[in-house]
């Protein structure tokens, strides 16, 4: 640490920022998709940030990436395919990875760059996802490969950068339809919708869609201190009736699972769906 410590300033919003102190920084490169950076923080540990965005810390990952898969894939309750768009830094893979039920997961990432620097500097994040012969790694922008495959997914997962960027397209009405038709019976769609008190707009577009492609569309909520401004949204659309699913059943399906998640409980998941005021109107 130098005398003047450097610090880190979000560049998301012209208004408002969250700032981080660079105790150390470990890397920086472009990828020739995205300028990547990687430090330290004395209370959140490592810091991946892609084009001035944080994607994640080592501190608190667990508690968006166990929201992303858990609720999804024990509310659905069978979930035997599993596609992720984006999610190169593995966290998620990760955790969609600790259910034996699981048989195959398509990871879909656009830039090999951001899983070849995590694999090195983040390896605690994937903790063996990417060696885990259920996965299959494709390096391919999401929605080319929505709008090309004819695989059928149980839970299909959109971990991706907010909408700039090469994430953009991955917010588009046009996406959200053609992700749906790569949804098998019964599938669920779960999107990474960011902080609705701060990007109301993003959350509000992303739902319009998905009521007008799903008979259930929603968000729920986690709080991740990183991705500040409140409680982040998660999309949620499917066509079935997971969301119904009783917090017992959740308890047993996770009982039966076996592990012990950090954030994620049944009760927590059944509790993120309440939304608060503010945001329920984004959904109207
Ligand atoms: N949880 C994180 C957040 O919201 O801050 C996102 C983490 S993850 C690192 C995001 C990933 O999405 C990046 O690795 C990025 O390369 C990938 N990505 C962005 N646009 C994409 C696209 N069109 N297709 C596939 N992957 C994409």
């Amino acid at each position: 640490m130098t005398d003047t410590p450097e610090w880190f300033r979000e560049t998301l919003c012209p208004d408002y920022g969250l700032s981080l102190r660079v105790d150390r920084v470990l890397q920086e490169s472009e990828t020739g998709h995205q300028r990547l950076r990687l430090f330290e923080n004395a209370r959140f540990g490592r810091v991946l940030t892609l084009d001035g965005v944080i994607q994640t810390t080592t501190a608190d990952e667990f508690i968006y990436h166990e929201m992303m898969a858990h609720v999804p894939i024990l509310a659905h309750g069978a979930a035997r395919r599993v596609l992720i768009l984006g999610g190169g830094d593995g966290g998620l893979a990760r955790e969609v990875l600790r259910h034996a039920s699981v048989e195959q997961v398509t990871m879909v990432e656009i830039d090999a760059g951001v899983v070849a620097f995590s694999r090195e500097h983040l390896p605690g994040l994937s903790a063996g996802a990417f060696d885990d012969p259920r996965l299959d790694l494709v390096i391919a922008d999401g929605m080319a490969f929505v709008t090309q495959s004819s695989a059928q997914f149980d839970v299909i997962l959109v971990d991706s950068t907010d909408p700039v960027g090469p994430g953009e397209v991955l917010f588009t009405d046009s996406f959200y339809g053609r992700a749906k038709a790569r949804l098998a019976e019964g599938g669920i769609l779960v999107t990474q919708n960011g902080v609705p008190f701060i990007q109301p707009e993003e959350l509000r577009q992303s739902m319009r869609a998905f009521r007008a492609l799903f008979r259930d569309a929603t968000c729920y909520l986690a709080t991740v201190p990183t991705y500040s401004g409140g409680p982040m949204a998660l999309g949620w659309g499917t066509d079935g009736t997971a969301r119904q699913t009783p917090v017992d059943v959740l308890r047993d399906r996770l009982e039966a699972a076996g592990f012990e998640p950090r954030y994620y409980t049944p009760e927590v998941h059944a509790a993120a769906f309440a939304l608060p005021g503010y945001v329920a109107r984004l959904m109207t």
